[in-house]
């Protein structure tokens, strides 16, 4: 199965279910992506059970995000005002092209040949190592996920896992191809080689690149949080430092930050705090040790503030990228994260892909890579109503025209047969005679032509010979005649059709 980046706004719906048949069939992959998250929920749980009142904490987190979005534009100036006061160059960038020629433009300035990366998912949106390499700037990760990526040349498929489908021996083999000598598959080893290899690129580097988890407005600190240091390194050893962040990641003041990181890092790794946790107020100032000489801020919108007064898709510019929604996902647990086909996967990625993109047509056909089951909602610490949206990004596709010709065909059908009750009663006369041949003891176990997949797991209940609004008028006109009689006949008929088992080798449908 190829895991390449398929970041393309083509790929996204039309690759769908390739990718999705792909993960599928791949049982290391469906083993591993389940084996993490499962670790990953288990944490979270516990992290949140020892905090206690973790409700009143998620209540706490949606309203200090939605205060902040719903006052976006007075805390971008305030945040902004406050970085260009500490010594920052401040950037408002619209699109994804925008950022990345501002970013240009700063390494042009500074004749810049190698960047150190921090871990930055706007990085990987507006696909910036692409455009680098491009130009001849060498960009390297020295997050040790997306570095065990960029050598195999993929995208992240976790929001903060990115390797979480790559086991210690695939690890080792990239790693040995890189380095031209043979490593076990230890984790030692393999951490002390990216560690040894990372070192050199933090001292060389002419630009260090991080995102930032949030930004707070009433000092204009740049809060950085990772679990491996390389974003203290990244900061603050190279002499010029870039951030690139999505325009919605503020927060008002630090008591909020601190609300915010407790619900961050509890619902990312269960840890009560992430091992580093950096606020950079500026660049390095007159007499003090360590620090870039520069540091530059790009805020960037592509798409986020198209989302600003909707009253449906304005929330989800709350989410913190905790991936507690990824990890709950049953679809996302058995197909990982590149089967989305975006950079942003699991159910935030559902929806935020297609509303960023503004495309319904292709990355639309995310929306419908989920079961609605709403352990997403559970699982987020900021209560987006992930599943509510998922529904609503449906209708949208919809009304936009852009379900296949058949889907409409058969949905037209379905509304003008409910829509009478004499063609109803023909069509579930019809439909019984027509599954008729397919149903065996009372269940379909192979139904035809397009409903197969329906039965492709689950043994589907044959519709009744006789439909139960038939059955219970003659019952009550029965009953009205002979009510003894006609209660016992009821009864009989129960436990009848309590009787009826499926075939064995499937499940009933649920
Ligand atoms: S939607 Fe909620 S659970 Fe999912 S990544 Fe965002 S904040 Fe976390």
């Amino acid at each position: 199965m190829s895991l390449k980046a398929e970041t393309d706004k083509q790929l996204i719906g039309t690759g769908l279910k390739r990718r999705t048949e792909e993960a599928l069939a791949n049982e290391f992959l469906r083993k591993a992506v389940s084996f993490t998250t499962d670790k990953l929920k288990t944490g979270k749980l516990q992290a949140t059970d020892e905090f206690g009142s973790w409700e009143a904490w998620r209540e706490r987190g949606r309203e200090i995000r939605k205060h902040v979005v719903e006052n976006l534009d007075y805390y971008l100036t305030q945040f902004s005002d406050n970085v260009a006061k500490a010594g920052g160059n401040v950037y408002f960038c619209s699109t994804g092209e925008e950022a990345v020629q501002t970013f240009l433009d700063i390494a042009k300035k500074r004749d810049a040949k190698l960047v150190a990366k921090g871990k930055s998912m706007v990085s990987e949106e507006i696909r910036l190592n692409h455009r680098l390499e491009e130009q001849g700037i060498e960009a390297i990760e020295t997050d040790l996920g997306e570095y065990i990526l960029q050598l195999a040349q993929e995208t992240p498929s976790h929001l903060i896992i990115p390797a979480i489908h790559k086991n210690k021996q695939q690890i080792a083999d990239l790693f040995s191809n890189e380095a031209g000598e043979t490593f076990a598959p230890d984790t030692k080893v393999l951490a002390g080689y990216a560690r040894g290899r990372l070192r050199n690129y933090f001292l060389e580097a002419d630009i260090g690149l991080t995102g930032c988890n949030f930004g707070v407005a009433e000092s204009g600190a740049i809060t950085l949080v990772s679990n491996e240091g390389n974003g203290r390194m990244v900061s603050t050893v190279p002499p010029c430092h870039v951030v690139i962040m999505g325009m919605e990641r503020l927060v008002p003041t630090y008591d909020d930050l601190e609300v915010m990181l407790n619900l961050l890092a509890r619902s990312a790794t269960g840890q009560k705090l992430t091992t580093y946790t950096s606020m950079i107020t500026g660049p390095r100032r007159e007499g003090e040790l360590d620090g870039p000489e520069e540091l530059h801020l790009i805020i960037l919108d592509n798409g986020r503030s198209a989302q600003l007064g909707d009253p449906v898709f304005q929330e989800v510019l709350h989410c913190i990228r905790c991936a507690a929604c990824l990890n709950a996902c049953p679809v996302y647990r058995h197909v990982g994260g590149h089967t989305y086909g975006s950079v942003y996967s699991g159910p935030i990625g559902a929806v935020l892909t297609p509303l960023l993109q503004q495309d319904m047509k292709e990355a639309g056909q995310l929306a419908y890579a989920s079961s609605l089951c709403g352990a997403c909602y559970e699982a987020c610490p900021v209560k987006i109503p992930l599943h509510d949206m998922l529904v609503q990004l449906r209708a949208r596709k919809v009304k936009q025209g852009f379900t296949p010709l058949a889907e409409r065909i058969a949905f037209k059908t379905f509304q003008t047969a409910f829509g009478h009750v004499k063609l109803y009663k023909l069509a579930a006369r019809s439909a019984y005679y027509a599954l008729k041949p397919f149903a065996k003891r009372g269940y379909l176990k192979k139904a035809p032509g397009p409903a197969a997949g329906w039965t492709q797991s689950r043994h589907f209940p044959m519709l009744a010979e006789r439909p139960f609004r038939d059955r219970w008028s003659e019952l009550q006109r029965e009953l009205k005649r002979q009510p003894a009689k006609a209660a016992s006949a009821a009864n009989e008929a129960d436990a009848h059709a309590n009787q009826e088992q499926p075939p064995q080798g499937g499940r009933q449908h649920d």
